[in-house]
């Protein structure tokens, strides 16, 4: 099965995703962590995933057979796991939707559980809700004082 085209965009992933669930939490959790390293040294080894995201090699060749299938990575010989062009766009775009719940849960205030909420929150989030979550940041990053002014509310109420 490879990847129709509406898979070259975001938008598109975004809206097949939350019908169909082509890719499941746990492979979109595969394909950022590729994601991640391949930026740095442009492949990784099945072993190495497998330390990242702490599971079993034999769990990640699994998930990584599937990736492949849907046309998302290359994985052939000696265990070396590479993007494909739709694998980078969606990559990019699930590192990117880490990023900005992160940041939005860390304004508003979470910290002891900031991962794990960011690891829940991001799978199910609608594209419009991630876009306005990403402007709402981006407002409170060009204006800190209001920033602060919340951060001094929040205190005040505990
Ligand atoms: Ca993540």
């Amino acid at each position: 099965m490879k990847m129709n085209r509406e898979f070259h965009t975001v938008r598109g992933y975004q809206m097949l995703n939350s019908e169909s669930k082509i890719l499941t939490s746990s492979m979109e959790d595969y394909l950022e962590m590729i994601y991640r390293i391949c930026l740095k040294s442009g492949y990784v080894r099945v072993n190495q995933l497998s330390e990242k995201l702490n599971v079993r090699p034999s769990s990640t060749t699994k998930v990584v057979q599937k990736l492949s299938e849907l046309g998302l990575v290359d994985y052939q010989r000696y265990g070396i796991i590479q993007l494909t062009e739709d694998g980078k766009s969606i990559g990019e775009f699930l590192l990117e939707r880490h990023e900005i719940i992160e940041t939005f849960l860390r304004n508003i205030g979470v910290k002891e559980t900031l991962l794990k909420d960011t690891e829940l929150i991001e799978h199910d989030v609608s594209l419009s809700a991630l876009e306005a979550i990403d402007s709402l940041n981006k407002f409170l990053s060009d204006n800190p004082q209001v920033k602060k002014q919340y951060e001094v509310y929040r205190l005040s109420k505990n």
